[in-house]
């Protein structure tokens, strides 16, 4: 029998030059190969006058004949012509720069050709068709479908799809969840379901993909639970004392807390007392000021003789809290010190060193506080801001580096409660749901093509009043050769045009951190009038001054990140504006664009968002393994998700020997980094 651990060395037809493309795509094992997911299915059609046209892919059945020799095109490629038979009339392949192209073929070998197939005459042509010779008893078993790999490093289809079905009919994979749930819902067996989802006309197909998308939720909400009776277990906690001067430092505050700030404050000042360490969520719209709350927290760290940390994730929101944290905490005589990546090598020193002697202090920096050589041997708290992308794994982690260390997630993403109650049910929650009194409503515009002009005349009204601006316009990747504007086209237009006497500063990602954060102190400082940037001003930037939020190829954005853009402004008394401007004359765009018109509810506006894009937008989890979600998604899939947190529950607390076997399975791998289907 063979063993899912086994190398794909061990595979017939891998050498060692496949196995090392194999390897750098990630696949190491058999169980990898099979835990390889298809990106997506494709319908595949047979060959129909239409599409003798050329306009869609399509398959035929053909017998290899034979090859021309090579030759060189006037482009420098090679050619090699092969030459099938069909029921359809002589087929003519070309494949370019495949030089071995006929050495896969037996002269009379039977293949299924994939392609775009175009009729002359009596012959078709086609270019660099696929082989899916997996599919030659296609005339018994007729397939539609065929799985298509997402194609990392020198990986092909051809390829992945033989050694797939090579591991598949050599093994027999163990179930893994419970016989009541599967009785219960239903499900295929996971042999069932891994054989359906790479060989996607099995009947089994549809339940096969709801059952890998439910065990993924399973597996999540397993480790949840995991985390959950570890916390409840988990005595070794620091037993804060409560300051006597807490009262001071609020009165000293320049502003009135709101409720729904004392209370958060309360929540968490209540969690430093206790032996349990502290594992909270703070979650609260854009500017409802959440950075004070967690520096009273980090206060009362210092005060107990402790170390805290504040973490944000760009140099500029680091900068911008140090400020907060020095106005707010040095009149109290605490130290507070900023480490980034520009922090020269000798304060860099000077700072490990006192971080070393244990010398109190709040320390607030990018995510490089917790690598290397950063040692915190008298950590009380762990603050992390603007932390959405934080997912269970990365808790369970931070939580194993700084055993009975306090973390405190801070989180602008408006979470509906109902979610974030089953995201994070290992996170205690606290909610700022009140903004701070006097704040003006921003307003919100929406422009349509040609309507620029009108725009930017608000904009200048502004500027006239001794007001600010930013315009923001979307991150232009290196392929996109559109009719967007880039920072720099941006900036040289306005100035230009419509804003000519404006004196305008623009920030851009070739710029250095240092450069960047000169020009942004002098944009709060108020030596400019507009600041033009991508989005490295979207989280958490604050220049009370600024009356105007322009947002260029606004329909380029999702509705969230609009949401904290427009949180930039209206952070003063005085009336905000925030001006979205789209290209293309889309009806749709238009439409989603006037949601944010409608409503400056971030919940109601993430919810919009969530309907039209799924979570993964949002949490930008898609595949790229920071919830370890592949195939399902928590919006998507919502319910699935109770469905599957409910089941986490019943077995994780284990009432009878399957579930404590299955329960005790999934503790041994939690921490292998293991895929979230875990297979065993
Ligand atoms: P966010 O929750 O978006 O991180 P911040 O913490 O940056 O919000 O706070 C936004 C602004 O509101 C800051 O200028 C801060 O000083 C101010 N602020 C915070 N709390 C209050 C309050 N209770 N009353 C008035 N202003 C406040
Ligand atoms: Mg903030």
């Amino acid at each position: 029998m063979v063993e899912l651990t086994q190398s794909v060395a061990s595979l017939k037809g891998v050498g060692e030059k496949t196995a090392k493309t194999l390897e750098a795509a990630g696949i190491k094992t058999l169980l990898d190969l099979i835990l390889y997911f298809p990106r997506d299915y494709e319908r595949i059609e047979a060959l129909s006058l239409r599409s003798e046209q050329g306009e869609e892919k399509a398959k035929v059945a053909a017998r290899f004949q034979s090859a021309a020799r090579p030759v060189r095109t006037r482009t420098g490629k090679t050619l090699t012509t092969l030459r099938f038979d069909s029921l359809r009339g002589p087929i003519r392949a070309a494949y370019f720069n495949m030089p071995y192209a006929a050495k896969q073929f037996t002269p009379g070998q039977q293949v299924l050709l994939y392609g775009r197939f175009k009729r002359e005459g009596k012959a078709l042509s086609v270019v660099n068709p696929q082989v899916l010779r997996d599919m030659e008893d296609e005339r018994h078993t007729p397939r539609t479908l065929i799985a298509r790999y997402p194609l990392k490093e020198h990986l092909t289809e051809h390829l992945l799809r033989k050694l797939v079905q090579q591991v598949l009919s050599g093994v027999r994979i163990r179930e893994n969840l419970p016989q009541d749930l599967l009785e219960s819902t239903g499900y295929p067996s996971l042999d069932e379901a891994l054989r359906a989802i790479h060989q996607p006309d099995s009947p089994y197909f549809e339940r096969a993909l709801e059952r890998l998308k439910f065990q993924e939720l399973f597996a999540y909400s397993m480790k949840i639970q995991a985390a959950k009776a570890e916390r409840r277990e988990d005595h070794t906690g620091i037993v804060f004392a409560m300051s006597p001067r807490l009262r001071a430092f609020r009165d000293a505050l320049p502003y009135e807390l709101t409720l729904a700030q004392r209370r958060s404050i309360r929540e968490i000042l209540t969690d430093q007392k206790k032996d349990r360490p502290m594992n909270r969520l703070l979650q609260g719209d854009v500017g409802s000021g959440k950075t004070v709350v967690a520096l009273t927290a980090l206060f009362n760290v210092v005060e107990n003789g402790r170390q805290g940390l504040l973490m944000a994730p760009t140099e500029i929101l680091v900068q911008q809290h140090a400020k907060e944290a020095r106005e707010l905490l040095t009149p109290f005589d605490i130290q507070v010190e900023v480490l980034t990546g520009s922090t020269s090598a000798a304060e860099r020193r000077r700072i490990l060193t006192s971080l070393k002697d244990k010398a109190p202090m709040v320390l607030v920096g990018t995510h490089a506080l917790l690598e290397g050589d950063v040692e915190v041997p008298a950590l009380g708290l762990v603050v992390t801001d603007e932390q959405h992308r934080f997912g269970v794994n990365q808790r369970l982690l931070l939580r194993e580096k700084h055993e009975g260390t306090d973390v405190l997630v801070m989180s602008a993403t408006p979470i509906p409660r109902t979610l974030a109650l089953h995201l994070y049910s290992d996170l205690d929650l606290s909610v700022l749901d009140e903004l701070p009194p006097g704040r003006q409503k921003t307003r919100t515009k929406v422009y349509g093509p040609g309507e620029r002009q009108r725009a930017y005349l608000k904009v200048q009204e502004e500027i006239q009043k001794g007001h600010q601006a930013y315009v923001v316009c979307p991150l232009i990747e290196a392929k996109e050769e559109s009719k967007l504007l880039s920072v720099e086209a941006l900036t040289a237009n306005l100035q230009e045009g419509p804003l000519q006497k404006a004196r305008i500063a623009s920030i851009h990602g070739r710029m250095k951190s240092a450069q960047k954060n000169e020009l942004m102190d002098a944009f709060a400082q108020g030596a400019y009038d507009v600041l033009v940037s991508t989005t490295v001003i979207e989280v958490g930037v604050n220049v009370p001054n600024a009356t105007v939020m322009v947002v260029e190829n606004a329909e380029r954005f999702g509705l969230s990140s609009l949401h904290q853009l427009r949180g930039r402004v209206g952070r003063g008394a005085e009336a905000a504006y925030c001006l979205l401007i789209f290209a293309g004359a889309s009806e749709a765009t238009k439409e989603r664009l006037d949601v944010m018109a409608q409503t400056t509810d971030g919940f109601r506006i993430a919810q919009k968002d969530l309907e039209m894009r799924g979570s993964g937008a949002l949490f930008g989890t898609n595949q790229s393994g920071e919830s370890g979600l592949i195939l399902a998604d928590f919006i998507q899939d919502y319910p699935l998700f109770i469905e599957a947190s409910r089941w986490a529950e019943i077995v994780f607390s284990a009432q009878n020997k399957e579930h404590r076997d299955i329960r005790d399975e999934f503790l041994a791998t939690l921490d292998d980094g293991f895929h979230l289907v875990c297979v065993t």
